[in-house]
């Protein structure tokens, strides 16, 4: 029979194992399973055998504490939504934080605190996304388009996502390389904006970010730059004929200069002020031709298939003023008269000329005279395209007559004449 003080040992003996096992063997009994609740996350390599699971939100996370004597706390992921505690102590209790990165690099801090020592409490540390309040994902592929006169069109690419969706769209522009501004805001899941009001030939830059109220603005769209330019302009073809400089032929000689000298310098004069217009402009030749003859002339314009042609003389024979040529027997002859019109007109009314006429390529006492391909017609009766001759002016005028000092002085006015002319002719189409 057991005595009191034996049934009184004996309890301390069991109270004294219970208390040598629950301090001496810390074991996975001790683990304290912390749950991470809102999005499950992958965690980095300082929890390395915490290899998680990716799920929108957080790219990464860490999780630290520290136990009742300051020893530091590893936590295991268990999968699913809860991480155990490894400690060499149990007596642990206290902060534990859970640093949470996103996709952006953008931090998240989450804060929570285990209250008592616990052999199997449970403490639960919410640390939820806030991924709707990211900024959306920047546009892409911005790129400008439907460029008429003083406007154009930008589009681009909407990325956002369900979760982190754009509020709206800010485009911004610069020209000249200036500096950037905001032009317009456009409503969510728009994709291009039609900036007006521009200035033809200037170019214009744009690009695009997104923005909402949460997150702010995402990164810029590429930049992409264009010039507002006239459809019935841009890209059009132009070839421009020098008239002369063909074998050993340099036009009529007078007064020091050469037709062929002039012609090639008021076509060049000419293509300079055509092209920023988005025009294409080609020459049959940019110096003297010495193996060629003239049917390359009409050869080459073929070769460029232009829209029109225009071949650039000067008249000889003592006159003054300016006229043209137009051709005959075509089914582009009323087209090549109406060049021809614009074109005398134009260099008249410019360069204060007397219009002395337009006249058809068979006209044998002014056109026709200039023949090489036959009696009935000139050489631009060959060219595919409409096409029309002028005679700027006179290259061997008699004083008082201001051709002279004109083609000497003023190919630069003669070629805004004939440009003007050109662009005339193709915004009548
Ligand atoms: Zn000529």
């Amino acid at each position: 029979m057991k005595t009191l003080t034996q049934r009184a040992w004996t309890m301390l003996a069991l109270v004294v194992l219970t208390a040598l096992l629950m301090v001496g063997t810390p074991s996975a009994a001790d683990a304290a399973p912390i749950g991470i609740s809102g999005q499950q996350v992958q965690v980095n390599a300082a929890n390395r055998n915490a290899q998680g699971k990716t799920l929108p939100g957080f790219v990464e996370l860490s999780v630290t504490g520290n136990n009742q004597k300051n020893q530091r706390v590893t936590w295991t992921w268990r999968g699913g939504a809860s991480y155990s505690v490894t400690t060499t102590n149990w007596w642990w209790k206290g902060g534990v934080t859970i640093q949470a990165k996103y996709a952006n690099g953008a931090t998240k801090t989450c804060s929570g605190n285990v209250p008592t020592v616990s052999l199997s409490n449970t403490y639960a540390i919410t640390c939820t996304s806030d991924i709707a309040n990211l900024p959306p994902n920047a546009p892409s592929s911005a790129r400008v388009g439907d460029i008429l006169i003083n406007s154009m069109a930008v589009s681009w690419n909407d990325n956002t996502g369900a979760i982190n969706g754009e509020q709206d769209f800010r485009v911004e522009r610069r020209s000249n390389n200036g500096s950037w501004s905001q032009v317009k805001i456009v409503p969510a899941n728009t994709t291009r904006f039609v900036d007006t009001g521009l200035t033809m030939g200037t170019v214009y830059c744009y690009r695009v970010r997104a923005y909402n109220s949460a997150g702010g603005y995402s990164g810029y769209s590429n930049e992409t730059c264009g010039k507002p330019m006239d459809p019935k302009l841009n890209g059009k073809k132009v070839t421009l004929d020098p008239g002369h400089g063909w074998g050993v032929d340099p036009g009529a000689v007078a007064n020091g200069m050469k037709e062929k000298d002039i012609t090639l310098e008021i076509a060049r004069l000419t293509k300079a002020r055509l092209e920023p217009y988005g025009i294409q402009v080609s020459l049959t030749r940019n110096g003297d031709e010495p193996s060629l003859t003239l049917s390359d002339a009409w050869r080459r314009v073929n070769g460029y298939n232009p829209n029109l042609a225009v071949a650039i003389h000067a008249n000889a024979g003592g006159g003054t003023g300016t006229e043209s040529c137009y051709v005959v027997g075509k089914s582009t002859s009323s087209q090549s008269q109406k060049l021809a019109g614009l074109l005398s007109n134009e260099v008249s009314r410019q360069m204060g000329l007397p219009k002395r006429g337009d006249f058809p390529e068979n006209d044998a006492s002014r056109c026709a005279r200039k023949s090489v391909t036959g009696w009935n017609k000139i050489y631009i009766h060959d060219m595919e395209p409409v096409a029309a001759l002028i005679e700027t002016a006179f290259i061997d005028a008699k004083s008082p007559a201001p051709d002279v000092s004109m083609l000497r002085n003023r190919r630069g006015d003669f070629a805004k004449a004939i440009s003007d002319a050109i662009i005339a002719y193709l915004r009548s189409y």
